[in-house]
Order: C-alpha cells, then structure tokens, then sequence
C-alpha cells in the first residue's frame, strides 16, 4: 500500500513557470510523515533528478514563504544538504487555490491503536455522530470504522498526538498507514476491506494556514490538500544543481 491516496479529479497538466528559492526561506506549516520522508530521499537520489516543483505562497510582510505543498521535499532537500529548490508561487488567497485535508487510515488491531492513543492522554469515547462532530469542528477527530465510531475530544493539539502515534505505529510495522484525499474513497475501501479506520476532522481555512505559520508554529502532518485548477508538468532539473 502507498503512502498517500489522491483523489481522481480531472485537472489538466500545465506547463508551468519556475524560480529557484532558497530552502531557508521556506516555512513549513505542516509536520512531516517519516515513510514519506524517506520515499522522497530514496526517490531522488535513486533517480538523480527532481521533478516536482514546490508550490510555495508569499508570507504577507515577510522575505518568507509558506509551504503550501512540498513539506517532504523540503525536508528531505534539507536533509540532503542542498540548498534550494525549483518553485512555483502562488497567489494563495486567490479562489483558484483551494484547501482540504487528509484523512488518515489504517489497517490494523483497533485495541493497539486505542490503547496508544489513551497512553498518549487521549480520551476516545464510543459515539454515533461523531464524524458530524468533526466536521463542525467540534472534536479533534472522528475515528470512523464499518460499524463503530468514537469521538476524540479536543484541537490541534490531540490532533498532533494522534499523527504522532500513526506515525510511530506505521514505522514499528503495527499498522498500514495511508492517508486518504477524500473520506468516501475511504469508506469505499473499508467496505472492500483493504482498510479498517479512518480518522475524519474538518480541513482548516487558509486563514488558519497562514497564521501559525508566521508564529512558526505547525500542524499536524498532512493536515492539508491544495488544490489548483492545474496539476504542474514535471520539471527536469538536476539535484546536483540544487546544492
Ligand atoms: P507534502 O505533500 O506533505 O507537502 P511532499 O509533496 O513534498 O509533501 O511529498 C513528497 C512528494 O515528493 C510526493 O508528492 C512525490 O510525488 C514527490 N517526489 C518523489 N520523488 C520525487 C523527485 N525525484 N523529485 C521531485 N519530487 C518527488
């Protein structure tokens, strides 16, 4: 199983203008997923050439910009010593950029996972409605499986731990992790099987975006999905010449 599942929309490619930013002047807004970390480095250094332009937005008033995609290529540059990476910058606030979430999946042992995130201080409670409560932002997450749903209370905070235990529990191998694009491919898959739960809340605003990104503080991994009215061609440029 990837490590990602993006939805299929029919956006056209286009080709697409790009500049040279320097890592250090690029602000993550999101934490990073370990596996998709190494995919990337492995990816890149296998191949020797990076095809996938960064879409980055202007900080208003700062020489900085946010990361609107790329977290993981940005790491993973960074980790590689280069120091910079071909861009794309967006108008971010104009209506053509849009922002949703990802939903985080997995197949695995329910109890391991709950008895994780109770040792992590989370309070996850049985509850039928909890996915609307999610999505009004009433609740951290929604924990969503074929007959069952619990409610985790809280914010962005729970919802820091929760990515946290994902993560370390994907590394350990005692589950599969996958992050979803959209809830109803994840429902589809649990009814197929090839999932078993799904973590649902509602995606932030880009004001919401923007704004810790300028106290330099970060959400949890893959909290969210821009979308563009293009999908930009792949680039061909060399990571030797990104150093
Ligand atoms: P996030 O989506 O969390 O902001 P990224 O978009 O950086 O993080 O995730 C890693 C991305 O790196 C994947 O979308 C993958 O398609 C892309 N990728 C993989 N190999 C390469 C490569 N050689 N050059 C450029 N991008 C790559």
């Amino acid at each position: 199983m990837g490590v990602e599942k993006v939805p299929k929309y029919d956006i056209p490619v286009k080709k697409v203008e790009y500049v040279f930013i320097e890592l250090e002047k690029m602000k993550p807004h999101e934490q990073l997923v370990q596996k998709e970390l190494e995919a990337f480095i492995k990816s890149v250094t296998g191949s020797g050439i990076f095809w996938k332009p960064m879409l980055l937005a202007k900080v208003p008033g700062e020489d900085m910009y946010l990361i609107v995609d790329g977290h993981h290529r940005w790491a993973g540059l960074m980790k590689l010593g280069a120091k910079k990476a071909p861009s794309v910058i967006l108008d971010y606030f104009s209506d053509d950029v849009k922002v949703y979430t990802w939903y985080p999946a997995f197949k695995g042992d329910l109890d391991r996972v709950l008895k994780r995130l109770k040792k992590e201080g989370l309070t996850v409670e049985e509850c039928e409605n909890a996915e609307e409560l999610a999505e009004n932002e009433e609740i951290a997450f929604a924990l969503v499986g074929k007959d069952k749903a619990f409610k985790i209370p809280g914010g962005l905070k729970e919802q820091k731990i929760v990515s946290k235990v994902l993560d370390e529990m994907s590394v350990e191998g005692e589950i599969e992790l996958i992050y979803y694009g959209l809830k109803e491919d994840a429902k589809e898959d649990m009814d197929k099987g090839e999932i078993d739960y799904v973590f649902i809340r509602k995606a932030p605003s880009k004001e919401e975006v923007m704004e810790p990104v300028k106290k330099g503080e970060v959400f949890s991994p893959k909290t969210t999905r821009h979308v563009l009215p293009f999908i930009p061609d792949k680039i061909d440029v060399k990571l030797e010449d990104l150093f």
